[in-house]
């Protein structure tokens, strides 16, 4: 357990699915108490784009979570903008030991000070623009469901501006509230008995499922296995996310999924027919 510990300082679970707000919010948490305050001896990024880019001897003033982008805010007013997506991560280790997060071809950068090394593997994303220019990739996303302007009323009007759409798709989307991802959106809708494709007009209480969204998250943000249940033995952690066919928890209805949403963003949705009824009309996307 000490070898471990000595080892490795900060890690997350690499095939943990699509990155929800709270790993990405606790990502950011991490690189800011290791990175804030510091000179980069080492700011080196492996894309074209930013290949002759080279941020050594820059000081890092902050790092921070906007929904699940990350931005790294330097003295140079340059911000560096990454999203993980499905596949990316940032690790970070002690200066000096071995990097585990992949091999070296999958670096894309590397941030490193005195004492640690954050290396950022698979990112998908990854660009620096002026730190003035930050609301051009995270300027349209809607209210952060864990950052410190978090605006239930708003997300609720966002969510409800679209009445025909399924509450599945809305509750994803970016733009209406920051931070869902597919896990979370499976669980919320167990918790307040709604199918998937239930129409935003058709749910009642919607500022009640916003609410329990900031719950789950704000609850999970410090911990790596996030549970929705309360129970964080392996197994046990879900509801209906990662339970296809399974026996629901309440009713012991084997568990359905479906995976929809607009055209090129389809994502698998769980549910448990006979907890989540589908009320009103079927809306197909
Ligand atoms: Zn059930």
């Amino acid at each position: 357990m000490i070898r471990v510990g000595l080892r490795l300082i900060y890690d997350w679970p690499q095939n943990c699915g699509v990155p929800e707000g709270d790993t990405v919010w606790r990502s950011c948490r991490r690189l800011h108490e290791v990175l804030a305050g510091h000179r980069l001896s080492r700011g080196e990024f492996c894309v074209p784009a930013l290949a002759t880019t080279e941020l050594t001897g820059i000081r890092v003033l902050e790092v921070r979570s906007r929904g699940k982008h990350q931005l790294f805010r330097f003295d140079n007013q340059m911000t560096l903008h990454t999203h993980l997506r499905m596949e990316g991560t940032w690790r970070i280790f002690r200066a000096g030991r071995r990097w585990s997060g992949g091999p070296d071809y999958e670096i894309r950068s590397i941030l490193a000070t005195a004492e640690h090394d954050a290396v950022g593997y698979r990112l998908p994303v990854i660009e620096l623009i002026p730190t003035t220019n930050e609301p051009d990739v995270v300027g349209h996303l809607g209210p952060d469901l864990l950052g410190p302007d978090w605006d239930p009323e708003e997300a609720v009007r966002r969510i409800s501006a679209e009445p025909d759409r399924t509450i599945g798709e809305a509750l994803l989307d970016q733009r209406n509230l920051a931070g869902i991802g597919t896990l979370y959106r499976a669980e919320v809708l167990f918790l307040q008995g709604l199918h998937p494709r239930t129409p935003v007009a058709e749910v009642k209480y919607l500022a009640r499922l916003v609410q329990r969204s900031h719950q789950l998250l704000y609850a999970n943000r410090w911990r790596p296995e996030q549970a929705t249940t309360g129970d964080l033995r392996p197994g046990r952690r879900t509801y209906v996310f990662g339970r296809e066919r399974e026996p629901c928890r309440r009713c012991g209805t084997p568990i359905e999924a479906e995976t929809f949403g607009p055209p090129g963003q389809e994502r698998r949705s769980l549910w448990c027919p006979r907890c989540q009824p589908l009320i009103g009309r079927t809306v197909r996307s």
